[in-house]
């Protein structure tokens, strides 16, 4: 029986996703190679049907954080300044990303817990002193999904660019492509889109690759040099070719299963029935269930099993889980329903689920 995981990514791939990866050998100086590149391209854009002549999607080779710090490094231009929000570890990782790349930064801490506090936000941004903000969608530490509408509709306010860690989010949750603060968004192709590890990307206003940081702060990164040699039917570096080729399949499945709100609902599906079996063992929520992405629920460890009873009692079962992170660990564990999960698969989680909680 395959394993099906449900940490949040990489994910359980589709046979046919899993195939495409390794099908056929593929050389990226070649017109197949590029016919692939400019598809998926496309692609991503019409997920959310972004105007081809405003926005445009870069690829480039490296997991999700390689699009967070390609996109932060190469789209704040040389004199920004930055207004980063925290609320677990990829808000923290957005500062540690602004702080290494020597960008000018403040970042509005919260408890890994909390919500947004936007009377903070909106305080800082009316001083005037933020050219940017930063924050993330879906915070996996907890599950959380963060209100980017209330914060772009604050950066319009105020005149600031908005760049968001989509990460978790791209392919399943809306995300404010219609705002004009919103600039962009960094991706990855093996979360909500259900391809393989190694493809990322940034979702971004051709504007704001105009605007790019000049020097650039990087080589490998620097968005514009992606963009200008996609463009051109080129390629930098030797690119993600499997990756492409299991991304062009997985975007198939998408749209094919509904696109993006389809997902949406699916995950919402199999993620209360999760929760509401847990319920009835006991295990309660982390939040208030309103307040959770689709994509992951965090849950409160039962007194009476420790994580790695829960974790290996699933994992003999076929179904890999996800512990809380650093200070969480000891407290929550998480479990993500994206990927290629079958009505048949649900079924055995439940059964799973029983077998390990029941009391
Ligand atoms: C998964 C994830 C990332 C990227 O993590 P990688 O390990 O680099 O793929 C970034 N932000 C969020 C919110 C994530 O869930």
């Amino acid at each position: 029986m395959r394993p099906i995981l449900l940490n949040p990514g990489p994910v359980s791939l589709s046979e046919a996703v899993r195939k495409a990866a390794v099908n056929s050998d593929l050389c990226h100086r070649e017109p197949e190679f590029f016919a692939l590149q400019d598809r998926v391209r496309a692609g991503l854009l019409d997920i959310y049907a972004c105007d081809r002549a405003e926005w445009t999607s870069v690829l480039l080779g490296g997991s999700g954080t390689t699009a967070l710090e390609a996109m932060l490094s190469s789209l704040l231009p040389r004199d920004a300044r930055l207004l980063v929000v925290e609320n677990g570890v990829y808000g923290e990782r957005i500062s540690r990303i602004a702080d290494i790349h020597g960008i000018e930064f403040q970042a509005v801490e919260h408890q890994w817990m909390d919500a947004i506090d936007f009377d903070r936000v909106a305080a800082l941004l009316a001083t005037g002193q933020f050219t940017h903000v930063a924050a993330v969608h879906h915070e996996t530490t907890t599950g959380r999904l963060n209100d980017v509408s209330r914060l772009a509709e604050l950066c319009v306010e105020h005149g600031a660019g908005l760049l968001l860690d989509t990460v978790s989010s791209f392919g399943a949750e809306a995300i404010p492509f219609d705002s004009p603060a919103f600039i962009a968004g960094a991706a990855t192709a093996n979360k909500c889109l259900h391809g393989i590890p190694g493809l990322c990307m940034v979702i971004c206003r051709k504007s704001a690759i105009e605007q790019a940081a000049e020097p650039p702060r990087s080589l490998y990164m620097h968005l514009p040099l992606w963009s200008e040699k996609q463009d051109q039917a080129s390629t930098p570096f030797t690119p993600a070719v499997n990756g492409l080729q299991a991304l062009d399949q997985a975007m198939k499945e998408l749209a094919e299963q509904g696109g993006w709100q389809a997902r949406h609902a699916r995950y919402r599906k199999l993620a209360d029935r999760v929760a509401g079996a847990l319920q009835r063992y006991g295990v309660e929520t982390m939040l208030d269930p309103a307040e959770f992405s689709c994509v992951l629920y965090s849950y409160r460890l039962p007194a009476n099993r420790s994580y790695k009873t829960i974790h290996d009692g699933l994992k003999q079962r076929g179904f890999v889980i996800y512990a809380g992170q650093d200070k969480l660990a000891a407290e929550m564990f998480r479990i993500s329903t994206m990927g290629d999960i079958t009505h048949y698969d649900m079924e055995r989680l439940l059964a799973a689920l029983y077998a390990v909680f029941a009391p």
